[in-house]
């Protein structure tokens, strides 16, 4: 049994990075923070995705007292792009005060989607261009466009980095992410059994290069104990990374709960 599920422990986790505000939650999203709190989970990062999801994304984060990010997801960089920019900037510049208001994404290049290859660069860029000026941390969604996306953050020298989230990969790439002062986001992929690279990265990165997150309601692992993704499947992120790094997973805990506080000033 871990640390985390004996009695009189109760961890402080942080997903950093779920999307509680999409429908797949509207069901039971009550019950569902409520468990979390039950676990230690004190509160999750919601994502920002597209104009669309924005209000009702500020609906949840209020009422659940989240801390929020706002961008456009590459999947939604489309034709109707300028208008969603100046959206966007409207939008942040209504939230600048908020101290929920906590980073720009989620934002970045994803090779594998149909969406528009100039469209997508250019709606990052103008994303970067905010969290610089603005001195927030970007959220970085990155699918097979690592060798594109390396040079505009080495353009784009953001002071306060960012999250390379749903990371997946060696540790050499891990290791230049962290070089330009980038945290590496592992979710559930750490859990599924064919996970080799990353299983094999988790093993030699510096535990405060790394942080938590679920994506939920995407990206589920395959694991048999994981019946839906939800935030209460961090326990199980959390013991794997610690068999991994040779750590207590109550050591681990508190370091992924520090760098998640650290990274977006919570
Ligand atoms: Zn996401």
């Amino acid at each position: 049994m871990s640390e985390i599920t004996k009695p009189n422990y109760l961890p402080k986790i942080i997903d950093s990075h779920a999307h509680l505000d999409f429908p797949e939650f509207d069901v039971d999203r009550d019950v569902l923070f409520q468990s979390m709190k039950k676990v230690g989970i004190q509160t999750v990062i919601i994502p920002g995705v597209s104009p669309e999801h924005w209000d009702k994304q500020h609906q949840i984060a209020t009422q659940y007292s989240c801390p929020y990010a706002l961008g456009i997801h590459p999947w939604f960089s489309d034709k109707q792009f300028p208008n969603a920019l100046s959206e966007l900037d409207k939008r942040i510049n209504d939230s600048v005060h908020d101290p929920r208001f906590v980073a720009i994404g989620e934002c970045g290049l994803d090779k594998l989607h149909k969406s528009d290859w100039e469209v997508q660069i250019l709606v990052l860029e103008h994303q970067l261009m905010l969290a610089e000026s603005l001195n927030l941390p970007v959220i970085l969604h990155v699918v097979k466009a690592h060798n594109e996306i390396m040079p505009l953050l080495k353009r784009y020298k953001l002071a306060r980095g960012g999250v390379i989230h749903g990371f997946y990969g060696s540790i050499e790439l891990a290791t230049e992410y962290v070089k330009l002062g980038y945290k590496l986001g592992i979710g559930g992929l750490i859990l599924n059994s064919d996970a080799r690279k990353l299983k094999d990265c988790i093993t030699k990165i510096p535990t405060n290069s790394i942080i938590i997150e679920t994506d939920s309601p995407a990206m589920s692992p395959k694991s048999s104990l994981v019946k839906r993704n939800t935030p209460l499947i961090l326990p199980l992120i959390i013991d794997e990374i610690a068999k991994l790094q040779k750590k207590s997973s109550v050591l681990i805990t508190e370091r992924m709960f520090d760098n998640a506080m650290q990274l977006f000033d919570l």
